[in-house]
């Protein structure tokens, strides 16, 4: 088969690979019908998270047609139409049974590393990094699911591909960082970052009921997208991100921030931006946490921050005193995405959301090592891409 493949630092190929097969008896083989390229892809193709081989296939962001089934699989058939999360959940262990999906403690086939680098392990994931159990990811023409009676996600007819494939990340991933804000209808709402996941928790904030949401970034294409969904915007290369939050909150700052920037915050003028780049570039600190200082600075005390965005390793210089003197409660993690795949299936069925919104660039997956370029550009008002095979 045909799948896109990771050979290095802004290195990738459409290489031919094997076909993949049951290993399990809980495994499904989907041919993928339709994928997507994730920002958190883009930490990968820019060589910032370790634990990449050469070979590795990419994509966690898919969905398709059972093709096969493994004999100890009760739940899908021949035929079905699936979303898969990207987080991959035994559904029987003390975390999966408690909803922490992106936890679980049974799907990282490298839980010893892992442990090491995060304390614990935690869920595999595909097409992502070997800390994240290296499965094979979902760009390409079929993709071996294990625990395939637990993930994916049975698509009614009606739905075309376009409409379920966010389910499988960014959906539930905005949705989260949105519900995990605990919104009030009194609140004002921060969002860093008006990528794919920025722009899908906007449209949640606003779902959920927020007073105000502002959203922040600095391409205009985002920026109107952004605001086609609700969101007062703020362009971080025409004014100041912290005044300008202040004078829409009369001085207090909002109440929920949420980070949807994570580790390669884009470097501004700022002084603290240009420390994190000297620094990484001399692999003295993984990450860039830019926009977490300024949303600890800004936001209102008693507040909360919730972060969507992928961080990797060590982040340096957080202000700990201002986020515990403020009584900040701060919030993360990888998406737990089959908590809420239920309700937002239901949601797009009921018309509250359509998620292809955020499409911008359709092509084929051949076409894959070029949308890579385009994408992390933001070349052509890129903001999302899908690929077919
Ligand atoms: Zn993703
Ligand atoms: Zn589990």
């Amino acid at each position: 088969m045909r799948a896109l493949c990771w050979h290095g630092k802004n290195d990738i190929r459409y290489d031919t690979v094997p076909d993949p097969g049951i290993e399990h008896g809980r495994d499904a083989i989907i041919r993928m019908s339709c994928c997507a390229i994730c920002g958190s892809d883009l930490h990968l193709f820019d060589g910032f998270m370790p634990g990449m081989q050469s070979g590795d296939i990419m994509g966690h962001e898919f969905m398709g047609e059972v093709v096969e089934v493994g004999p100890d699989n009760h739940k899908l058939k021949v035929g079905d139409r699936v979303v898969v999360p990207f987080t991959i959940t035994c559904g029987e262990c003390d975390q999966c049974r408690r909803g922490n999906y992106s936890v679980c403690e049974r799907s990282n086939r490298n839980k010893a590393l892992a442990d090491q680098v995060f304390g614990h392990t935690t869920a595999g994931l595909y097409g992502y990094t070997h800390l994240t159990g290296g499965y094979p990811g979902g760009q390409a023409e079929y993709v071996r699911v294990p625990y395939a009676d637990t993930g994916p996600v049975r698509i009614p007819d009606g739905l075309d591909d376009e409409q379920v494939l966010f389910l499988g990340d960014i959906f539930p991933t905005g949705w989260q960082a949105a519900v995990q804000c605990d919104i009030e209808p009194t609140d004002t709402v921060a969002i860093w970052g008006a990528g794919p996941v920025g722009q899908m928790a906007i449209r949640s904030a606003v779902l959920l009921g927020a007073k105000q949401v502002i959203a922040i970034d600095h391409l205009p294409d985002r920026l109107s997208m952004a605001r086609a969904g609700g969101a007062i915007t703020i362009d971080f290369e025409e004014e100041s991100v912290v005044d300008r939050l202040n004078e829409l909150t009369q001085g207090k700052g909002p109440e929920k921030c949420i980070d949807a920037v994570g580790l390669e915050a884009h470097v501004t003028r700022s002084v603290d931006s240009i420390y994190d780049r000297a620094k990484q570039a001399v692999m003295a600190e993984s990450d860039r946490p830019h926009v977490l200082r300024e949303m600890i600075y800004v936001c209102r005390p008693a507040g909360t921050i919730s972060v969507p965005g992928v961080y990797g390793g060590l982040v340096d210089k957080i202000p700990f005193g201002a986020l515990m003197n403020k009584g900040l409660t701060l919030r993360t993690g990888q998406t737990h995405v089959n908590r809420w795949t239920d309700d937002l299936l239901r949601r797009i069925e009921d018309g509250q959301i359509d998620p292809s919104f955020v499409i911008t660039h359709r092509a084929t997956l051949q076409d894959g090592p070029q949308m890579y370029r385009t994408f992390r550009a933001k070349e052509d008002g890129c903001v999302k891409v899908v690929m077919r095979p």
